[in-house]
């Protein structure tokens, strides 16, 4: 297949994985708090109607607490019984407080209910004042610091029409609602006096800030979950994407027999490292080689030893180049050129000797060589500063090299000679 089609299914693939986890995973994380929300609010109803089954409150008692200050109508008997209600009780470990919402007159409330960041609500004067905690029953304070509970200016109140429409719907039927600083689920249940007149709604409010945090560390785990794989694919992707690209480079640098460079790389190579040796007016040297005979070598042992063969010199030539400087490169079919930089005739005649005796060292019997009963090798050498960095001057290089070769050869092989002019 298309390398490029490839990695686009790759990068589809992870991106879609990583989409639809995502989305996957708020859908889920919504439904479930939604869910909780429900139960929580039912909850919340439940315990409010279990509790006003137990209680009665007269038309003269309400009466009576109207005309009382806010501090004074907590020692009614009739809050004293409400609160009776849920000493002692704990209904669930979320349960935070229930109260009684009821009309009060406008003297008997101070505007005020402090929030999380000390705001101060004002109300207008105009305002209707239809809703107050006539009881703070608290059940359990939880988080809450304990003056926010002994405070008994919290009064509220509906400050818009808007708030107050809700109101009047609720006075109808039992709701639960999340309360306007999103700490808790509020349930609202109708209260009658026992002479069957509305009185207010009782609420009981149900905490799920903890239900909050635990939500927020579900996604944050979910997201993880989807999340690492993704940049685990990703990175994976990426390594192998440039690996691909780096062996491909490897393979059309590199001669498939012998590992060694081809003369691609050396086309490629040679301007750069003419340029640098000219610029720093350093010593380049050029070390052509080839295998002496090697025709007849093939010709009687076959061209399948043959190949075996150079792999080993050639692999014999690179163990002999100790630097990391030296390149060689396959030249031809059983020449290889070597490219010495910042080295000097001294340093490439001393690398030539290397290879001879490396080569000799392996004595690959070749009966059929005029010079010698193992395989040899003639090399040419050229060593010079080079003066301009143009593509004369690379070729120059080679072609000295090289005549310098052709001049082992003649003058009997199994020898390594440098140019001269
Ligand atoms: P000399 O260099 O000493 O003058 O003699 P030679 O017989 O080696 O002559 P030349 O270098 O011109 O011959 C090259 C021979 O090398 C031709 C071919 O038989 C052999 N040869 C070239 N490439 C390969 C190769 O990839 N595998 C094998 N087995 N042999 C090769
Ligand atoms: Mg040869
Ligand atoms: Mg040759």
């Amino acid at each position: 297949m298309n390398k490029k089609i490839k990695y686009f299914i790759y990068i589809s693939a992870i991106a879609l994985y990583a989409f639809i986890g995502i989305y996957s995973t708020n859908y889920v994380t919504d439904w479930i708090t939604s869910e909780y929300f429900d139960t929580l609010g039912d909850k919340a109803i439940d315990i409010a109607k279990i509790t006003l089954n137990k209680y009665h409150i007269t038309n003269d008692e309400v009466s009576e607490l109207m005309s009382l200050s806010f501090a004074d109508s907590l020692e009614h008997p009739a809050n004293k019984r409400f609160m009776k209600l849920f000493e002692g009780r704990e209904f669930s470990r979320d349960f935070k407080y229930a109260y009684i919402i009821s009309k009060l007159k406008p003297e008997q409330v101070k505007y005020y209910v402090t929030v999380e960041n000390s705001e101060l609500f004002e109300a207008d004067p105009d305002t209707p004042l239809d809703i107050i905690w006539l009881v703070d029953a608290v059940i359990n304070q939880g988080e809450y610091e304990e003056d926010y509970y002994d405070d008994i200016n919290r009064y509220t109140h509906l400050r818009t029409s808007e708030e107050i429409k809700v109101y009047e719907e609720r006075k109808q039927k039992c709701v639960f609602t999340r309360d306007e600083y999103g700490n808790a689920i509020t349930g609202y249940v109708p209260i009658y006096t026992t002479e069957n007149d509305f009185l207010g709604m009782v609420g009981i409010d149900i905490n799920f800030d903890r239900f909050e945090k635990n939500a927020r560390m579900v996604r944050f785990s979910f997201i993880l979950i989807f999340m690492l794989p993704t940049i685990l694919l990703t990175l994976f992707f990426i390594l192998v994407y440039f690996e691909n690209r780096l062996d491909l480079r490897q393979e059309t640098n590199t001669d498939p027999l012998t590992s060694l460079y081809n003369r691609r790389y050396l086309n490629n190579c040679m301007p750069l490292i003419v340029k640098s040796h000219c610029k720093n007016q350093s010593n380049l040297s050029v070390i052509m080689l080839d295998i002496d005979f090697f025709k007849k070598y093939n010709d009687n042992y076959g061209h399948q030893k043959g190949d075996e063969v150079l792999i080993r010199i050639c692999a014999a030539i690179s163990s002999a180049l100790r630097s990391a400087n030296d390149i060689a490169c396959r030249y031809g079919g059983e020449e290889v050129i070597l490219i010495l930089k910042n080295t000097n005739l001294s340093g490439a005649t001393y690398v030539a000797e290397r290879i001879k005796n490396t080569i000799h060292g392996l004595a690959i019997e070749h009966k059929y060589s005029d010079v010698s009963d193992i395989i040899t090798v003639s090399q040419g050498i050229y060593s010079a500063i080079p003066l301009r960095a143009d593509k004369k001057t690379e070729e120059q290089f080679i072609a000295y090299a090289d005549k310098a070769l052709y001049e082992a050869k003649n003058s009997g092989r199994n020898k390594y000679i440098v140019y001269t002019e």
